[in-house]
């Protein structure tokens, strides 16, 4: 694993300004996409725009995601607003539609980092792509487990790779929907240098007032990223509803976190 150089020409740190992803949870409407990048481009500059069309629901019977029509619907949002988009993609199927649409940049879910069968699916259809994935921790806290997605990934050829941070599931209760066992993501930045480390204060906090100080957190650890669940109307978010911020909101906390003077 030490000769995996990632570092690319989307993921490296400008002007001392972290990687900044922002975007809905879930893709909902052509509206509610289009408002929301609008919005955010109005109030700040971020590196890409985030949104799921495939959603992993803990319980079946709620929202699942609107698939493929939602990608077409990226389409517009990118010729109008002039943006990098990416979305999580879960099964060979996902990468397929995504590569269709032009998606530039997928991510890899916790729930999938888990499987190794999955994570190798998507690996086997990525071949022959150079599409640039980010990879989430899985829900447990098994660093080797992380690790062996990102060499899956690698493997299948991929070079432009990062790993999200979104901490992990537990039974204890805590303040956390997902306790993020910060030493542990430190490892993989200790391990695999060159792979850009993004957290998800979202899913780690899963409530709006924790996103900036696990923000901040983040930001003394050296991470290199933030990617921040941003919706229009976050009260009335169709999944995650607690933990998205308005663009205003995302404006505020990316201004506010206090960034460490970087070695450019
Ligand atoms: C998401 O990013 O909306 C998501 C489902 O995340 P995770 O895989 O971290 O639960
Ligand atoms: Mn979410």
């Amino acid at each position: 694993m030490k000769d995996i150089r990632a570092l690319n020409e989307w993921s490296v740190v400008k002007n001392n300004t972290p990687i900044a992803i922002a975007g809905p949870c879930s893709a909902e409407t052509e509206e509610q996409l289009m408002a929301t990048c609008k919005q955010i481009k109005e109030n700040i500059d971020i590196t890409m725009f985030r949104a799921g069309v495939w959603k992993p629901r803990t319980r079946p019977g709620s929202f699942e995601g609107v698939g493929e029509e939602g990608l077409k619907w990226f389409k517009n949002v990118k010729k109008e607003l002039d943006m990098p988009i990416t979305v999580e993609v879960a099964n060979a199927e996902h990468v397929e539609l995504a590569l269709k649409h032009d998606v530039d940049v997928l991510w890899i879910g916790a729930r999938s980092t888990v499987n190794p069968f999955t994570v190798q699916e998507i690996a086997d259809a990525l071949k022959g792509t150079n599409v640039p994935v980010m990879i989430k921790n899985p829900l447990n806290p098994d660093l080797a487990l992380w690790k062996g997605a990102i060499e899956r990934i690698y493997n299948a050829g991929i070079r432009d790779i990062a790993a999200l941070h979104r901490g992990f599931s537990s039974f204890e209760k805590t303040k956390y929907r997902n306790i993020p066992m910060w030493k542990l993501a430190i490892e993989l930045k200790t391990d695999l240098p060159n792979i850009p480390l993004i957290c998800d204060p979202s899913h780690i906090g899963g409530s709006r007032d924790l996103i900036l100080p696990v923000s901040q957190k983040a930001m003394d650890l050296d991470f290199d990223g933030l990617m921040i669940e941003t919706h229009y109307n976050p009260t009335e978010a169709w999944s995650d509803a607690a933990q998205q911020v308005t663009p205003a909101r995302l404006a505020e906390i990316l201004n506010e976190v206090k960034i460490k003077q970087r070695q450019l």
